[in-house]
């Protein structure tokens, strides 16, 4: 937790493995993986495909992500949602999760 505070914005596994030395890939790995579970981290997919995390706000919710600066906010819409459940469930599709990426400019860069 204390590498993940010192790290700041977004990372990657590997920019966290290089900042906690003598603690493995895989370890890490698993560590992510149970911070993900229990809502501590968030998970993004950036515009090129590469998987970040940083801390949660603590509840299900989405991402916008600038192109320009890499600026990521964060917005909950229970319509939405609610929406991407119809959708998926029109053809008997049993829906586990699902995540949402914007991509742009944000305010600043735009
Ligand atoms: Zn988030
Ligand atoms: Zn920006
Ligand atoms: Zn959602």
């Amino acid at each position: 937790m204390k590498a993940i505070e010192e790290l700041g914005g977004p990372f990657t596994v590997e920019e966290l493995t290089a900042v906690v030395p003598g603690v493995g890939r895989a370890t890490v790995f698993r560590t992510v993986k149970l911070l993900l579970e229990s809502e501590v981290l968030c998970r993004m997919t950036l515009e090129d495909g590469s998987i970040r995390y940083q801390l949660s706000r603590g509840e299900h919710h989405h991402h916008l992500i600038c192109s320009e600066c890499g600026a990521i906010s964060e917005f909950s819409d229970p319509e939405l949602d609610a929406l991407i459940h119809q959708n998926a469930e029109i053809d008997g599709f049993q829906l586990d999760s699902h995540s949402l990426e914007l991509y742009g400019r944000c305010a600043r860069c735009a």
